[in-house]
């Protein structure tokens, strides 16, 4: 009996450590449906987005120490002096890219993996690239948990994937002083790239439609802050 006790015991302390990292709870699941109504009330309106945010646990993405703020609306930090980005600016970009089942979409700086679960969700078969090899491989272990698979790539954004494209989507999730014609090139016709361009501080939100071979359309979404989309070796 006590060693049944005992060992019953055990089993318990060790389930409550994975219990602690891996899952899910009530506070955290009100949390969410907080956070979502949030995110309705400044104006994100597409179901499917609200649902996949609804749905991933961010508090799994956070750095050690940030899980209890993972459902505000905010930006933390992450490894390797980057952030997770702010869930009203996950929304925006990707209710910008209007992403449907079946998408092939390319995503330019996994980090936290936070949004490119959003994508996988969405059903979309995503391809997410990274440069910091920390990042790039803390993302897999959490996506692939969750039941996600992206493909992910510990590479140079600026390049792309262009053996892989052309994409229906391409999302930018740092900060490029410029549009990146590389990336623009690897769109299909009629595809969508969403990036923030501008200097270091303050970018503007533009989503960039392609409509033909040559032309492309471009409308811009106004401020927002995001880390540099870096180029070199570092
Ligand atoms: N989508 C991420 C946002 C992370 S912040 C999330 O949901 O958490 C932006 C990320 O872009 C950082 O992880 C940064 O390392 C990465 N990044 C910056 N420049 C890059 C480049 N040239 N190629 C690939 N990734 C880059």
């Amino acid at each position: 009996m006590i060693v049944e006790k005992h060992i019953k015991n055990y089993t318990f302390a060790k389930l409550k450590i994975l219990d602690k990292k891996m899952r899910d709870s009530y506070k955290y699941k009100g949390l969410r449906a907080r956070l979502v109504e949030v995110l309705r009330q400044k104006g994100i309106n597409q179901e499917p987005v609200l649902n996949a945010m609804l749905k991933i646990p961010r508090h799994l993405f956070m750095a050690a120490g940030f899980e209890e703020r993972a459902y505000q609306d905010n930006a933390f930090p992450i490894a390797a002096g980057q952030t997770i980005s702010q869930p009203y600016t996950v929304a925006f970009q990707t209710s910008l890219l209007n992403i449907k089942p079946g998408d092939k979409v390319l995503e330019i700086g996994t980090g936290s993996g936070y949004q490119a679960a959003v994508i996988a969700e969405l059903g979309a078969k995503l391809y997410t690239l990274e440069r910091q090899k920390e990042l790039f491989k803390s993302a897999q272990v959490i996506l692939k948990e969750l039941g996600y698979f992206p493909y992910c790539y510990f590479k140079d954004g600026y390049e792309g994937l262009p053996t892989y494209g052309p994409f229906d989507k391409i999302l930018v999730t740092a900060g490029a002083p410029e549009m990146p014609a590389s990336l623009a090139n690897q769109l299909k016709i009629g595809g969508i790239l969403v990036a923030p361009i501008g200097p270091t501080d303050v970018q503007e939100m533009i989503k960039l439609t392609r409509l033909s071979e040559t032309e492309f359309e471009s409308k811009n979404y106004g401020a927002f802050s995001f880390v540099p989309m870096l180029t070199g070796k570092k």
